[in-house]
């Protein structure tokens, strides 16, 4: 599944290849829905309009026109990628056509994404009530610090909270409470507000670094054969169970917290 870094690494591969801003002349959609339907008339409302920009909200990416946007998530298996004639695969389910003979496909086996339309993002469903960007000027010690006044839950399950900080999934939850050495089964509002500045500067410097990364290893993304796409990582504490700190030494840890499977040093982390 796509995390935040990789879906901004594809907003900035979306941006590089749609920079000469051509005109969108058609969207064929091959089905009439993904996770949501796929509202093909709204949609086609854009037609003819330029993408100005493409924006990421979360793990959205809202590709914008003078008229609106539309809005993709790639859910677990989504990648876009530019697709000349005759690069036609299965699990394509929409095409894009843009003036200059430019095609986008999205792909997506599984069919968990989103296309849909987005005229005013302050009223789309699945936009309201997000939280603050972990990148953005918002998040800080003293907002996340307030955000988790009263909350009895694990920090990690707040963290992961969409409406505490959007963005921050499983593995770099633990990555980034593995590098502030704070427990990720601390009560959430026992975070002391110096640990909570420690760890928005870890989440920041985390996500920072795997963006870095991975623009590098998905360079390939504007060529015909390119495909936005996954980067692995290698992890400090994440699926690490079993194995030595690479710290401390101490053996890590792993146990289900909030429903997912949490790493942690028990030396490190305290
Ligand atoms: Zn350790």
């Amino acid at each position: 599944m796509p995390e935040l870094p990789e879906v901004e690494v594809v907003r900035q591969g979306l941006e590089k290849i749609l920079e000469d801003r051509p005109k969108l002349e058609k969207i064929e959609l091959k089905r009439k829905d993904l996770r949501d339907p796929m509202p093909a008339k709204k949609l086609n409302t854009l037609i003819g309009e330029k993408v100005t920009h493409v924006e990421r909200r979360a793990k959205y990416l809202l590709l914008w026109t003078n008229k609106g946007a539309m809005l993709s998530h790639l859910g677990m298996t989504g990648t876009w990628r530019v697709a000349p004639p005759g690069d036609e695969r299965s699990h394509d389910h929409v095409y894009l056509h843009f003036s200059g003979n430019l095609r986008l496909a999205y792909r997506d086996p599984r069919r968990f994404g989103i296309f849909d339309f987005v005229s005013d993002p302050a009223s789309h469903p699945r936009l309201v009530g997000l939280g603050p960007e972990p990148l953005g000027k918002d998040f800080t010690g003293e907002s996340l610090w307030g955000s988790l006044r009263g909350k009895n839950v694990a920090l990690k399950v707040a963290i992961m909270d969409q409406k505490v900080v959007v963005g921050v999934g499983n593995i770099y939850a633990s990555e980034a409470l593995f590098a502030a050495g704070i427990k990720p089964s601390l009560p959430a509002q026992k975070l002391s507000l110096d640990r909570a500045k420690i760890l928005v500067k870890e989440i920041r410097r985390i996500l920072k670094e795997s963006i870095q990364k991975g623009g590098s290893s998905i360079s390939d993304f504007a060529h015909a054969s390119g495909e936005s796409g996954y980067f692995q990582n290698t992890f400090k504490v994440y699926d690490r169970e079993g194995e030595k700190c690479v710290r401390c030494g101490h053996t890590i840890r792993a146990k289900v917290i909030g429903g997912r499977n949490t790493y942690w040093c028990p030396s490190c982390q305290k």
